[in-house]
Parts: structure tokens; sequence; C-alpha cells
């Protein structure tokens, strides 16, 4: 008999009742008394389980007693309304097969609620629970969108490798990459690792961007997009950051800033639009179990424009609110999350585009305003979150690219290849990159970026 999947028989069960179904999946619950047991069955297909209800004298005892919360079971049997509240539909078990045991003494998941830090040290477990079950489903409908958005407007997908020789930002965050034996590394004569004995025949790491080879798609192709994993081996142990990530970083010809900037914002409302379309019963939970306002946040997504700002206009706003800050605030400074937070939560009140920020606190090959100070980046940040999105219009000036580059001490021959774009038929060109776990914090209101990666590499954690 075919297995009909749990969200089929909740969804559309008038399809299937009074008919005899087959449905497999893990058991969450088991009560009941002498007559009867109710086993909820949870197959990942949707958040809610399906009632199994089986007759105790109709089955083995020793059978019975194996449907633990835990164990996978095979059940075969008739769909009936339901008399009980809670569900409108249950089986009427005939056949019963236990897949799979799970020790009671042993399953770490038993029917009490745990808390996100437990859950996070049985990772490889808690796709079991509803929490992450939601989440998952909410991450691949993300991800799923993500490629129809750009798909449906004519940008081609473009892998860019995980493995480079040139670093994006020019900062020291990277892993390095080698084949090289630890314990006996070659040496030149100057007594430096000899990294030509090495894999690549030079030192090579993990990409922290895919942007530098995005832009070469962009100059030939029009308008791409990647997606794919990012590291970075930044030591900060906060809610907000992975050492393995994933990133979404489009890229297009002929784009100016405001270009750039209506793209990101139309790209996001279009998929906190599609999550309350297609996962309404995973926001559903997530708002009524773990953060009450998590619809009401995302519907507004949809109601207002974002919020565009200069750097130097929220610099000023921050500077006239009064606000006692832990870092002070000045011209010039890398905003901190307080100061990011104060103008999204308190002063804006919704997602805001900040635009032209000081030169000196950005990448180089973000394009030079003409005050000769500022340079044409934009970061979108969101409540509760901050960053979600870095981006800029690129400097399309070959001598002013180089510039920057010389007075950074940057190794220019690394960048042989990337400064093509600018000698041979430049352009305007914009783009800029989401972090898909921080788009997913948003989008189910986690507070916590382990929770949204199904395998969190974190400082000091590589575990399952
Ligand atoms: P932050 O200031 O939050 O550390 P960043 O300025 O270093 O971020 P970018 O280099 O602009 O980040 O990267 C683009 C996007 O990638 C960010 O807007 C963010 O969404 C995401 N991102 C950056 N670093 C991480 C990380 N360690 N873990 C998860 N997402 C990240
Ligand atoms: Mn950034």
């Amino acid at each position: 008999m075919k297995t009909i999947r749990i969200v089929d028989i909740l969804k559309k069960s008038e399809n299937y009742l009074q008919s005899e179904v087959n449905v497999k999946g893990w058991v969450r619950t088991k009560r009941g008394n002498s007559a009867v047991n109710f086993i909820a069955l949870n197959d990942g297909s949707i958040v809610h389980s399906l009632q199994i209800v089986a007759d105790v004298a109709a089955f083995d005892p020793e059978l019975l007693k194996k449907v633990t919360t835990g164990a996978c079971l095979s059940v075969t049997g008739t769909l009936v309304s339901s008399m009980g509240k809670g569900q409108t539909v249950e089986i009427q078990a005939k056949y019963i097969e236990v897949l799979g045991t799970a020790d009671p003494e042993k399953y770490p998941l038993q029917k009490k609620g745990h808390s996100m830090e437990f859950l996070r040290e049985i990772a490889h477990l808690r796709f079991r629970t509803n929490y992450f079950g939601c989440v998952m489903r909410l991450r691949h409908a993300m991800a799923f969108a993500i490629h129809q958005y750009f798909n449906d407007r004519g940008f081609v997908y473009l892998h860019t490798p995980l493995i480079t020789g040139s670093d994006t930002e020019g900062a020291g965050e990277m892993f390095q990459v080698t084949t090289l034996d630890m314990e006996n590394l070659p040496r030149t004569p100057e007594g430096k690792v000899d990294y030509s004995k090495d894999f690549f025949g030079k030192l090579t790491s993990l990409t922290v961007s895919g942007q530098l080879n995005g832009e070469l798609g962009a100059m030939a192709l029009g308008k791409i997009y990647t997606f794919g994993p990012t590291f970075r081996a930044e030591n900060s142990n906060t809610p907000r950051h992975l050492a393995e990530f994933w990133m979404i970083e489009p890229e297009m010809a002929f784009y100016e800033i405001e270009d750039n900037m209506d793209l990101a914002e139309d790209f996001i409302r279009y998929l906190v639009n599609y999550a309350l379309e297609h996962n309404a019963d995973d926001l559903q939970f997530l708002n009524d179990m773990f953060d009450k306002t998590l619809l009401e946040r995302l519907q507004s997504v949809d109601k207002e424009a974002f919020a565009r700002l200069s750097y130097t206009e929220a610099i000023d706003i921050l500077l006239k609110s009064g606000h006692n800050f832990e870092v002070p605030v000045e011209w010039g400074m890398d905003l901190q999350s307080e100061h990011e937070r104060f103008l999204v939560e308190q002063h804006c009140r919704k997602p805001v585009i900040l635009t032209d920020y000081p030169e000196a606190i950005k990448a180089f090959y973000m394009k030079q305003n003409d005050d000769g100070k500022t340079v044409r980046g934009m970061d979108i940040l969101f409540p509760k979150i901050g960053e979600i999105i870095g981006g800029s219009e690129r400097e399309a000036d070959l001598d002013k690219l180089l510039r920057v580059i010389r007075s950074r001490h940057m190794k220019e021959d690394v960048l042989d290849w990337y400064l093509d774009t600018r000698r041979f038929g430049t352009a305007p060109h914009s783009g800029f990159g989401l972090g898909f776990e921080r788009l997913l914090l948003f989008v189910t209101g986690m507070a916590n970026i382990r929770d949204v990666i199904p395998f969190p590499r974190t400082p000091q954690n590589a575990d399952f």
C-alpha cells in the first residue's frame, strides 16, 4: 500500500476519509488506558502530528510496549473523523509495525519541553522536535524562494569557488586550506613556510565571500547571484555569528546604489511574503510557542517601505538622541550593535537602509563619493538582529580603485584578475550579500543563529 504523507492526510482529509491508508513516522507521544492507546505520529511533512487510535485488545501487548516516544512506526488503518478535541481526523489502526524502537531510558527527547541550549547539545536529534521541524521547513522554503526570485528575474546562478587564493575584504579572518604536514613544514631559505610545496602551490583559504568572482560574472552575464557556504574564522561568540554560514550575493551590471537598495528591499519583502504564504502552519506554531509578535513583525514588512538614511544622518540622530551609549558616538566610527538597535528599534521602528559610510571603515571596492570621505556602501539593519545585508555600488574606475588598494598596502598582484573587470569594458555595477541565517533569524523569530542552521559551526564547536 502506498504511504501517504501526514500533511496530505491533514490538509486533504476529504480524499481519504473512510478509506484505508498507510502512514510512517516517529512517535511523539503515547497516552491512553487499558482499553485504548492514542499515539501522536509525526513524519516531518507538517508540524502537526496525526492521531493513531489503537484498541489495546486488538494488538499484541509486546508490540504496544515498543511504541514509545521516538520509535518509528508504519501504521495501516482507516481514516475516520475524530470526536476528540485537538484533531479533526484520526486513524483507527489495523496493523502497526515497529520499524525502529527507541529505548525510553536512553532517548533524550521525551515529551517535556526542552531548552534551546539543551537541544543544541543534541543537535543531531533536534530535527525531531516541532521547533526544528518548523525552522528546517522554513529554511528549505527560503532557499527555494531565493532561486525562484532570481530565476524569474533573469539572474544567472553562478557558482563561485569555496577555495580561494584571494581575500575579499583584506581581513585576516580566513580558514587556511592546506595539505602540508603541520608537524613537518617545508621551509624557504629564509625560514618561512614554503607554500610553493602546498597543494595549490600557494597559500589558500576558504572563501569569506563570492563577491569578487561574482563581479566577473556580472560584467559578462549582466545579472548573477551566488548562494553558497561562506567561512569566517572570526572568534566572535555571538548569537549572530557562525564560522560557516550561507550567503546570497547578487551582482548586477548597470545598477547604481539606488537600484541596489530597491532590489534588496524587494527581495526581502518577496521572501517574507513567500514564507507567510507557503509556511503558514510553521509560522503560526512559532508565533504561538516562541515569539508572540512574530507574525505581526513579518506582516509589517509588506506594509511600509524601509527607512533610508545616510551614515552621516544616522550619526546625527544618535548624537541628538540624548541616549547614553556605552561606546560614545562620533563620525567615522563603526556603528556598534547598540547604535544600530537604537536606530532600528527606537528611532525608525522599521528596517533601515544605511548608506554612504566613511571610506576608512568599508571595503576597498566600494564606489567613492565626490566628497572624498564617504563611499557608496549600504547596510540593511533589521529589528532584533542588526545587519542582515551588506552591499555597495562598486568602484568602476581603475585608477581610483588602484589608489585605494595601494593606500591600504593590499597585494595588488593577487587581485590582478579582478582588476581586469575595470581594465576591459568597465561599467557601473552593484551588489550585496544577504546572510541566509540572519534572514532566517528574522523569519523564524529564533533568537540564536545556532538554531536556524542544521549543524552549527562556531568557535570550539564542530560537533556532529
Ligand atoms: P557583521 O558586522 O554583522 O559581523 P559583516 O559586516 O562582517 O557582518 P559582511 O561582510 O557585510 O558582514 O557580510 C554580508 C552579510 O553576511 C552580513 O550582512 C550578514 O548578514 C552575513 N554575515 C556576516 N558574517 C556572518 C557570520 N559570521 N555569521 C553569519 N552571517 C554573517
Ligand atoms: Mn557588513
